[in-house]
């Protein structure tokens, strides 16, 4: 039976798994995260329809753990990759969860007693879980993960499970797994704003990023989907979207576009107005690009409905933390404005995952200057690399919205396919 290696369980390698496992081939697919899903199940809803996000990933994400096609390694990396193109050993390192997968069904009696509440990475920051916890309430596989950093051995986990599933240590595990062909799809890392001081990122509460904005509006987020400011808990009355952070800034070399970030804060404006009509919302821009099919119309609509679309980029968040001030030049009509919004927020722009240096380098395969993985041609073989057998696809070779990644995922699974008939 002819296998194939995913790196990476956000919407691409997904959508690259399932495809290749109904056609029977058999895929193990490496997750780094305790649960597959990526950037996208941290999303409220997408543009341009406004479908809630996970109601559309989760039934995939259920295919992927029940198909008997595909073997999902979570908590995993790659260690080593050897061979070539139709024979590649993949060295696969699975890193302690502290639970016994095969016991652990998720009920989640663990995470009721413990004790310890700290930063949850999954909320962004913006909330709060356990020291045993699930990464999201949708967690594919459906299990507890402890974390040992801030676990304080106090016991009481290992009493609430009836299964005895709970682990006190455990070390990592290499696992050996064989595959013709391998598609990396490690995805993005989002910019992170506090390069730019003078936005003022983590010293004023209320200047946050599109992704916690995403969390804040997401009725299973941290508020329930009410927009609250983190200073004092309040509903902003004014909220302004920056635009380009992190994108098309030659001052801190990202001369790239993001793509997504002008339709995500289009989105995120409808969603505030939806749920708060009264909300003086404002997009500061540089310019809209509205490419995508539906993309324009959705912008018209965010029009229609209230947004307030400004060109210019502000310069700094002014001000104090209690009344932030953003001074701003309409560059079409030359006016000077003090925005004084309650809220702002950052859209930030997407770069190269956070390991594409130690991938790029365990697996042979190139990368552009910005950091993305490079395709062989950029017109003719994106999926392609430099090392025959090895596909790349979505968000890690360049920035790209949801429905690019799935039709680059289908096109990275069909040239693995096409390879293994040729074995
Ligand atoms: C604020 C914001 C809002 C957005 N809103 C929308 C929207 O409404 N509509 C839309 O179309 N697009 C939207 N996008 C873009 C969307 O998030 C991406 O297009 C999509 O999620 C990319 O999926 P991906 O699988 O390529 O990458 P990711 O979601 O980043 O998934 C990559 C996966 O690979 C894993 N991984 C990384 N490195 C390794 C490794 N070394 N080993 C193993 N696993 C690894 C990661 O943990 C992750 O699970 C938005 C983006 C942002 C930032």
């Amino acid at each position: 039976m002819p296998e194939v290696v995913v790196i990476g369980g956000g919407v691409t390698g997904i959508q690259a798994s399932l495809d290749l496992a109904n056609h029977g081939i058999t895929v193990h697919l490496i997750e780094r995260q305790p649960s597959i899903g990526g950037h996208m199940s941290q999303l409220d809803k997408t543009f341009p329809t406004n479908d809630c996000s996970m109601c559309i990933l989760s039934p995939k994400m259920v295919d992927v753990i029940r198909h008997p096609g595909i073997r999902v390694y979570s908590c995993s990396e790659v260690e080593r990759v050897e061979g070539e193109e139709g024979d590649f050993s993949v060295t696969i390192r699975k890193n302690p969860r502290y639970i016994r997968e095969d016991l652990c069904n998720g009920c989640g009696d663990c995470i009721q007693v413990c004790p310890v509440e700290v930063y949850n990475e999954f909320d962004a920051g913006v909330g709060t879980r356990k020291a045993i916890y699930k990464p999201n309430p949708q967690s594919i596989p459906d299990i507890v993960i402890k974390d040992p950093v801030h676990c304080v051995e106090c016991g009481l986990c290992y009493d609430a499970c009836l299964l005895d599933a709970v682990k006190k240590k455990e070390e990592p595990v290499l696992i050996e797994v064989h595959a013709s062909s391998i598609i990396v799809a490690t995805g993005y890392s989002v910019f992170d704003p506090g390069r730019k001081k003078q936005l003022r990122y983590l010293e004023y509460p209320d200047v946050i990023t599109t992704l916690e904005f995403e969390r804040l509006i997401n009725a299973s987020g941290p508020t329930g989907g009410q927009i609250r400011r983190l200073s004092d808990g309040k509903k902003p009355k004014s909220v302004v979207f920056v635009q380009c952070v992190g994108s098309r800034d030659m001052s801190i070399d990202r001369p790239w576009c993001s793509c997504v970030c002008c339709m995500a804060s289009i989105k995120n404006a409808i969603l505030l107005l939806e749920k708060s009509p009264e909300t003086d919302v404002t997009i500061c821009y540089m310019d809209i690009r509205s490419y995508g099919k539906g993309y324009e119309e959705f912008r018209e609509r965010a029009e229609a409905a209230g947004v307030k679309f400004l060109r210019g980029i502000p310069g700094e968040v002014s001000g104090d933390r209690g009344a932030m001030s953003l001074i701003v030049e309409n560059s079409e009509t030359g006016e000077v404005k003090d925005l004084k919004p309650e809220l702002i927020v950052l859209a930030v722009g997407i770069g190269p995952s956070l390991q594409a240096d130690e991938i790029s380098e365990k697996l042979g395969i190139s990368r552009e200057a910005s950091g993305f993985f490079k395709s062989l041609h950029d017109a003719m073989d994106i999926v392609k690399t430099n090392r025959p057998g090895i596909y790349i696809a979505g968000t890690a070779v360049a920035p790209k919205d949801i429905p690019d990644c799935v039709a680059v995922a289908g096109a990275a699974a069909m040239h693995s396919f096409i390879g293994l008939m040729r074995d």
